[in-house]
């Protein structure tokens, strides 16, 4: 891997260094001097020209090396399962017109989805089409307005490996990804074919080329067709390690890996996630985008020392918990939205470097409640709500009890950055002196 790395560097350094001396002969090639045998028709004709003009030679002095590109950052946001369970689709739909909104899911955290230069989510549903019926669990199936609403929330990039992907059958996997792809929507992690499966999909922002890869601990019993095992991208070790390889190899400045993985409503990491995540981390990825516990685990700077002595770190966020759903209690109804930083930086020998510059993870909290008697969902950015200190369609009292979770929450999601002594990714919210809610 890291051989492979490297040679990708030598290359990269070949071509700028190619490009450099193209380049600079152009304008600053050094001129013989009037003595001198010409080398050839266009310095003879140069020569011819300073005689004429009797101009004096100067002594050249090499060309001053070109300036290197400038630095260039770009976020990455990404949000847990999104979810459809049955409750949630009334609510969604207008009578009048026969068609259902999702947009209320996400009116709180569009601005920054939209802000950021690439949005992931897990879409834990097919989208199998209006004649199998809309349903929630145990076998999903989605109208299409919910990938309308996801498209303008901002969101770029969607994970279809999950438990849930094979719900509607071989034939729901192709209609969603069809459903995705004609909103622009780029799906990873199924594939309707095997060409597909095999296709690294690439999002290049600000100059940093990223690489998405996804896959799932399985897809709740139901097997994947014979005929087609490229259709769902299975957690394996090595095709996960070979993935990330071809990647790199690829191109690849940044490798985002997704991981439908862990024990549903278990708050900590598992030994198995700890040990994937780590290997997909060593193995040369940058960032693991956890999720399936439905509930919120803590995230985790983890360092590789390479061979050549080097520190490289990549972070793990072992679950993003639900985004939206209808499940309530035991922190089911919250989620983190995760903010990552990458900067690119060039070096003098023609290589670049991209490394995590910061990196968050922001608490949300689904809010259900009733309008014109429907149930309605959003969901609320805890930490937008400590900051405003209100919000139209809660109490006083809520939003205190919720800003006392949200410090809750981001304690548990910073407690292994503040084990390793370092400086937890969100400030420690100021205390309100609240009693312990309950709702
Ligand atoms: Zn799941």
């Amino acid at each position: 891997m890291k051989r492979m790395v490297r040679l990708l560097k030598l290359t990269l350094a070949a071509m700028l260094a190619a490009a450099f001396f193209a380049g600079c002969g152009s304008f600053t090639a050094p001129e013989p001097s009037p003595a001198d045998p010409a080398p050839s028709g266009t310095a003879s004709e140069n020569n011819a020209d300073h005689e004429a003009n009797n101009e004096p030679i100067e002594e050249e002095t090499p060309p001053p090396a070109p300036p290197l590109p400038p630095p260039t950052e770009a976020t990455l946001i990404a949000i847990g399962d999104i979810m459809m369970h049955t409750p949630q689709l009334p609510g969604a739909y207008d009578e009048e017109s026969g068609t259902y909104d999702f947009s209320n899911f996400f009116v709180q955290v569009r601005s920054r989805l939209t802000d950021a230069d690439w949005a992931f989510a897990n879409l834990e549903t097919p989208i199998a089409g209006d004649e199998r019926g809309f349903r929630g669990y145990p076998t999903f199936n989605a109208p299409a307005a919910l990938a309308d609403a996801m498209k303008d929330a901002g969101i770029d990039i969607v994970s279809t490996a999950n438990n849930h992907t094979l719900d509607q059958g071989y034939n729901g996997l192709a209609h969603t990804l069809e459903t995705l792809r004609e909103r622009g929507l780029a799906a990873i992690g199924t594939a309707d074919s095997e060409e597909k499966a095999e296709e690294i999909t690439f999002i290049e922002r600000n100059g940093i080329k990223t690489a998405f890869l996804a896959y799932t601990y399985g897809t709740n019993g139901i097997p994947v067709p014979k005929d087609k095992p490229y259709a769902v991208s299975l957690i394996e070790d090595e095709r996960i390690i070979r993935q990330i390889q071809l990647a790199r190899e690829e191109g690849a400045d940044v490798v985002a890996v997704s991981l439908h993985f862990g024990n549903e409503y278990q708050r900590m990491p598992s030994d198995e996630q700890k040990r994937l995540a780590r290997l997909t981390i060593e193995s040369g990825a940058d960032l693991v985008i956890g999720h399936h516990p439905h509930v919120v685990q803590p995230y985790e700077l983890y360092r590789v020392e390479e061979d050549d002595g080097r520190v490289r770190e990549g972070l793990i966020m072992y679950s993003l918990g639900n985004f939206i759903s209808n499940q309530f209690g035991d922190y089911k109804e919250y989620g983190a939205i995760l903010e990552v930083t990458f900067r690119k930086t060039y070096n003098e020998d023609g290589t670049a470097e991209t490394k995590i510059v910061s990196y968050d993870a922001i608490p949300t909290w689904v809010h259900k409640y009733v309008e014109k008697g429907k149930n309605r969902y959003r969901v609320v950015v805890l930490d937008d709500l400590a900051e405003t200190g209100s919000d139209v369609l809660l109490s006083q009292r809520m939003v205190a009890q919720l800003i006392q979770k949200s410090e809750e929450m981001n304690k548990h999601l910073d407690q292994y950055a503040v084990e390793a002594g370092a400086e937890p990714a969100a400030p420690p919210k100021s205390e309100t002196g609240e009693d312990n809610p309950s709702y």
